[in-house]
């Protein structure tokens, strides 16, 4: 986190972005700094290797891609779908609008089967933008603090956000986690934010929104520890194997996988054959905008009107009707975050 002079401003052009975006997974990015070998080189020899293609090519073989992504969806009429994880705030901030510009927005750019979507605030500087946004009708939020902040974690942050956990639009506390790609908070940070974040949430009874990102077993232990079974998680943003998935699945059994955008993208085999393996009565539609923009809108901002290119995707690998998609994602959302 580099700009955290935030001023107070919330509904203005002034909301300060938690630098260009390393507040998520923002794997797209992540090519343009390959060629860059030494930003990388204290990281262990494991991780090397995975990282040069950190989606996708972790299986291995060669790329068959027989999937089509349209820019236009053939969306059924009726049918009404939620956004379960998006950045508003930073949207709006690279697109240069204002907090208050989110209905015209939504209006230009979103099918009218957008429902709602779940606003996650993962940023202490962000936490007033998100109060703000919460006054549109279609938005809900997730407050928690982020592994890349977990260095900032402490009382004064908890504190707050176990104060937004009692509005009634707050659904779900995250997102929180453990991120070993990036590694921008000290492993133990991270370790130690999440435990107490996972803690609270329980405390607080509720749902849990996960970000993990070559960090599987950790994940998993603190999870588990921290966590009683039945209790409602989303793994959000979906980037690791079946095997992880499948675990994941198996310990918890109300917890929910959100895949987003980065399923497009061509070489993202190792991600679709979680897509394969996870039942859709167990996934999340998310875009994670402005982070993961599907194809073919790469190089533009993600936002919630990308939801039909990734229900569109899911419906390819599981043949299913989009309609199919659709409906289940639409319920598995009711069943995790009530709305
Ligand atoms: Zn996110």
């Amino acid at each position: 986190m580099s700009t955290t002079n935030n001023n107070n401003n919330t509904t203005t052009t002034t909301t300060t972005s938690s630098d260009s975006g390393d507040n998520c997974c923002f794997v797209e990015e992540k090519p343009k700094q390959q060629p860059k070998q030494q930003q990388h080189k204290q990281k262990p020899k494991q991780q090397q290797t995975k990282e040069k293609q950190p989606i996708s090519k972790q299986g291995g073989g060669k790329s068959e891609f027989n999937f089509v992504n349209p820019a236009v969806v053939n969306m059924p009429q009726d049918a009404k779908y939620v956004d379960s994880h998006v950045h508003i705030d930073q949207i709006l901030i690279r697109e240069k609008l204002t907090l208050e510009d989110f209905t015209s927005f939504q209006k230009a750019k979103f099918p009218p089967q957008f429902e709602r979507c779940v606003q996650v605030c993962c940023d202490p500087v962000s936490l007033d933008y998100t109060d703000f946004l919460v006054k549109f009708d279609p938005i809900y939020a997730a407050y928690g603090v982020h592994p890349h902040n977990a260095s900032q974690y402490n009382d004064d942050i908890e504190n707050k956000l176990v104060e937004r956990m009692k509005h009634p639009k707050t659904v779900a506390w995250g997102e929180m986690g453990l991120d070993y790609f990036y590694t921008k908070s000290p492993r133990d940070k991270q370790m130690s934010a999440f435990a107490s974040q996972l803690k609270k949430a329980v405390e607080c009874k509720k749902p849990l929104v996960i970000h993990s990102r070559e960090a599987e077993q950790d994940t998993l232990d603190l999870l588990t520890i921290h966590v009683p079974k039945d209790w409602k998680i989303h793994i959000h943003c979906f980037t690791s194997n079946p095997d992880f998935a499948q675990k994941l699945l198996a310990h918890f059994s109300n917890l929910y996988i959100g895949f987003t955008g980065c399923i497009t993208f061509k070489n993202s085999e190792s991600i679709r054959a979680s897509v394969q393996a996870v039942p859709i009565e167990r996934m999340l539609l998310e875009t994670d905008g402005p982070y993961m923009t599907p194809e073919p809108f790469r190089g533009q901002t993600a936002h919630s009107g990308h939801i039909p290119q990734v229900a569109n995707m899911i419906a390819q690998v599981k043949q299913l009707s989009l309609e199919q998609v659709l409906k289940q994602c639409r319920i598995n959302t009711t069943n995790v975050y009530g709305i």
